[in-house]
């Protein structure tokens, strides 16, 4: 401890870190996220779909109307605040109710229809952190808006089936659907299951007990083993389904037959949310079922009703990235790196570092991922970090090398270096390295109207 007075006092800093439940996304793990964009990227634009970004947060009401103020999402997930002037808004805990807002506010209904569009964007739930499960999350998710017809759902799970080929995690999942019928035939439905619980509430989980009144399809997937007990006598909704729903299932069922997409029918799947209508369907892990799910969706024929629009039917899905990777690394599958450097450029002296300049931007033109340490002092300290950037090759351009118009190439595996003509550097550092190993970079033609 210091004694001066005139030094000021340190106080001392709470230490800095992540919040519980959200991470940084770090380069080596970058890379897995990065892949799977560029998986989606492609089978949705492959499939007609576009992109669209709403923003990160709303109106509160955006999420109440459409998820359900009954869901546990709304009741307890959501990162709800007020701004300075008193208005509430919500991160939001999902996709699909900012596209659907967006779609009303933006007059989509205008396009041609169905609209059909993806998105790629970080999430929140204040939901209890575990292997998987974050509070701030990256799902993809796609949603088609603007026709009802089977062939359509169908398509949304085909989609979702080739990306996780793509993504080499296809045989770990099992689709499994559903179908909870339409507005009218679930009213009958929910009569009966609630007269069934009747004189059975002491036997529930807390959560259940809540459910009964508001939200009682839940009741039916809660995870506890009392509540699994009696959901396996629940009367099915299955028999309570209208003629239009049923035949609607038949043809969804006959459409992922005919694409030779395996599926489990599950009479006890509901999904979280409110707007959902007629399918819906999640990817379990064929191994540890609900508890691994990476995601799933279904229709959601009613849902722009309850946001204040006219009647739109629409459907969709929506996968968590983090679940998917985890069963990436799981399968220990890697995915391609274009990180790793070719060349590192080593220079000595004032004239070389201009050289150097020059040569670095000629060489990444070509293709080749190149750095120089133009702040290092010392050959040696220079030597020191090529090694540590692991580069197969290092040029070397000294005083001595300037002068006579030359440069040195060192294959650092070797440990072996030649002297060649400065002139040639460029075409010689594209051949070792191999065309077909470039980073090349068009940023695509741009037209001017
Ligand atoms: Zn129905
Ligand atoms: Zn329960």
């Amino acid at each position: 401890m210091s004694d001066d007075p005139t030094e000021p006092k340190k106080k001392k800093l709470r230490k800095l870190q992540t919040p519980l439940g959200v991470f940084d996304i770090l380069p080596d793990d970058q890379l897995y996220y990065t892949h799977i964009k560029k998986v989606v990227r492609h089978r949705c634009r492959q499939s007609g779909f576009r992109r669209i970004t709403t923003p990160v947060f709303e109106f509160t009401d955006v999420f109440q109307r459409s998820i359900g103020d009954a869901t546990d999402i709304v009741q307890k997930e959501m990162y709800t605040f007020t701004d300075r002037k008193d208005r509430s808004f919500t991160l939001k805990p999902e996709g699909t109710a900012g596209v659907m807002r967006a779609y009303l506010q933006h007059g989509m209904k205008e396009l041609p229809q169905p609209v059909e569009l993806y998105y790629i964007e970080p999430h929140f739930r204040y939901d209890r952190p575990q292997k998987g499960r974050y509070r701030q999350f990256w799902q993809f998710g796609y949603e088609i808006i603007g026709e009802s017809d089977p062939a359509l759902d169908a398509q949304v799970i085909q989609l979702s089936h080739k990306i996780f080929e793509d993504l080499g995690i296809a045989h770990l999942l099992e689709l499994q659907i559903n179908s909870i019928g339409c507005a009218a035939c679930r009213e009958e439905y929910i009569t009966q299951l609630q007269n069934y619980y009747v004189g059975k509430e002491r036997s529930l989980c807390d959560r259940c007990v809540g459910r009964l009144e508001k939200n009682p399809l839940r009741l039916l997937d809660c995870k506890e083993e009392d509540c699994q007990i009696l959901a396996q006598l629940a009367p099915q909704l299955k028999m309570y389904l209208c003629k239009d729903c049923k035949e609607f299932h038949g043809k969804v069922l006959e459409f992922l037959e005919a694409s030779e997409i395996k599926y489990v029918e599950n009479d006890k799947l509901v999904r979280g949310l409110d707007y959902y209508t007629r399918t819906v369907f999640e990817f379990w892990d064929r191994t540890q079922g609900a508890q691994n799910a990476v995601g799933g969706g279904g229709r959601y024929d009613g849902l722009m009703e309850m946001i204040g629009g006219p009647h739109t039917p629409g459907l969709g899905a929506a996968f968590g990235m983090e679940r998917i990777i985890l069963n990436m690394k799981r399968e220990k599958i890697h995915v391609p790196s274009k990180d790793d450097l070719h060349i590192f450029v080593a220079q000595l002296g004032d004239d070389a570092k201009k050289r150097c300049l020059n040569l670095i931007w000629e060489l990444r033109e070509r293709g080749v991922k190149t750095v120089g340490a133009l702040g290092k002092g010392s050959m040696k300290a220079q030597l020191r970090l090529a090694d540590k950037f692991n580069v197969p090759y290092t040029l070397i351009l000294g005083i001595t090398e300037v002068r006579e118009n030359t440069i040195i190439i060192r294959d650092m595996a070797k440990g072996q270096q030649r002297i060649i003509p400065f002139d040639t550097v460029i075409d010689e550092v594209v051949k070792l390295i191999g065309e077909k190993n470039l980073d090349k970079y068009s940023p695509g033609e741009l037209v001017y109207s």
